[in-house]
């Protein structure tokens, strides 16, 4: 029997309320495949901060470092936002756990599923049949990492990246593409940054070892146009920190529903954090209404991604397709003529068809 030590880390807001329904959809999984997937609980965010004083305590790091990937809930909310800035509770917890582990690509699904085509705010004959976007972005270089200076009157933030930064990501996007519809698309603004041309050189060194992946570019500002005119030609994108960070929302957006997206964050072991896009929705927070998809989808994830998993992955989206098409809903997705369930309701319908 396959065994895996799972962190399982749940947070603020809706966080516990959408892990719990994760879980039954994994224990769902792990007895119909004959798995043993171990939970080991441990606390970040504001509610760490409120026991130990810190969003991230070392006690939370060890139990990772033990384990063989993160499940990873949402953390923050209203009670902590007036934290002074070197304790601010995402950037302590989430920004604390990618550096300590290296997660240097972050992976987005933007996936319209076809019953839920209706929620795009897109067109519908732009949406069509649905579509499936994999952003990835790199997480631990670029502007965000870079010197910084603010003065008075003057104020700077570098922009750099390394080879081995750029390159290891875009094996990520890659091998990634290899598993999908091996299109692979990178978006950089190479027309003005150095940085940029230093990203899509060694991009387009990688793709030498891919020679089945077909690889193509666009600078950032088309890209967002692209992205609303034609969604259904993208496979996998690879861009820098800061292009990924907003067009990853972007895309996000397009799907109309932010809790149907997971996310996956890994370093290059395979060892990776999954959690869902979204916050911790304080304004309907235990009030069993959240849309629990994205926490169970970021579990598919780690199946996928950190156990190598794929049919146990791929029996969680179809169950949540499955459910979908049966037309239940929670609130966020609800149309007319649908069935409304809680949060509890969806993850025991999602459970019940794996
Ligand atoms: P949010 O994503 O929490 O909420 C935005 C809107 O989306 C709200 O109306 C919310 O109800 C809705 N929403 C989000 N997830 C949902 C779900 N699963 N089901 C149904 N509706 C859902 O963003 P926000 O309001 O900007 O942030 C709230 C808190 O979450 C803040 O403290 C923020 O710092 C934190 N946050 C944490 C993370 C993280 O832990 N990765 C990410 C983003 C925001």
């Amino acid at each position: 029997m396959k065994n895996y030590k799972i962190a399982v880390i749940q947070g603020d807001g809706i966080g516990p309320e959408i892990m719990k329904e994760a879980i039954k959809v994994l224990d769902k999984v792990s007895k119909k495949y004959d798995l043993k997937l171990q939970y080991q609980y441990a606390d970040a965010g504001g509610i760490a901060y409120d026991k130990l004083g810190t969003a991230l305590p070392s006690q939370t790091i060890k139990t990772c470092e033990k384990s063989d990937a993160i499940l990873f809930g949402s953390v923050g909310g209203p009670k902590w936002d007036s934290l002074p800035p070197e304790e601010k509770i995402e950037k302590v917890a989430l920004l604390g756990l990618r550096k300590h582990f290296d997660l240097f690509a972050n992976l987005r699904p933007a996936v319209v599923y076809r019953p839920l085509a209706k929620a795009s705010p897109l067109r519908q004959d732009i949406v069509g049949n649905g579509f499936d976007i994999l952003i990835i972005r790199e997480l631990t270089g670029g502007i965000y990492f870079g010197k910084k200076v603010l003065e008075e009157n003057f104020a700077s933030d570098e922009m750099t990246y390394k080879k081995e930064e750029v390159e290891r990501v875009a094996r990520v996007a890659f091998e990634a593409a290899l598993k999908r519809n091996k299109k692979v698309t990178c978006v950089d603004k190479s027309n003005v940054l150095s940085s940029s041309i230093l990203f899509r050189k060694y991009v387009a060194k990688t793709a030498k070892n891919y020679p089945k992946v077909k690889l193509d570019y666009l600078y950032i500002d088309n890209a967002t146009m692209q992205l609303i005119k034609r969604p259904r030609d993208f496979d996998v994108i690879v861009t820098t920190n800061m292009f990924g960070d907003i067009l990853s929302d972007q895309a996000a957006m397009l799907t109309g529903s932010i809790g149907m997206l997971a996310s996956a964050s890994l370093n290059d072991k395979g060892f990776g954090l999954y959690e869902p896009a979204g916050g911790t929705a304080p304004d309907i927070a235990g009030k069993n209404i959240a849309n629990p998809i994205a926490q169970i989808l970021s579990g598919a994830m780690m199946l996928k991604h950190s156990f190598g998993l794929e049919d146990e992955s791929k029996a969680i989206e179809n169950a949540v397709i499955k459910v979908l098409k049966k037309d239940y809903r929670t609130a966020d997705i609800m149309e007319t003529g649908k069935n409304k369930v809680s949060t509890a309701g969806m993850g025991t319908l999602i459970a019940d068809n794996i």
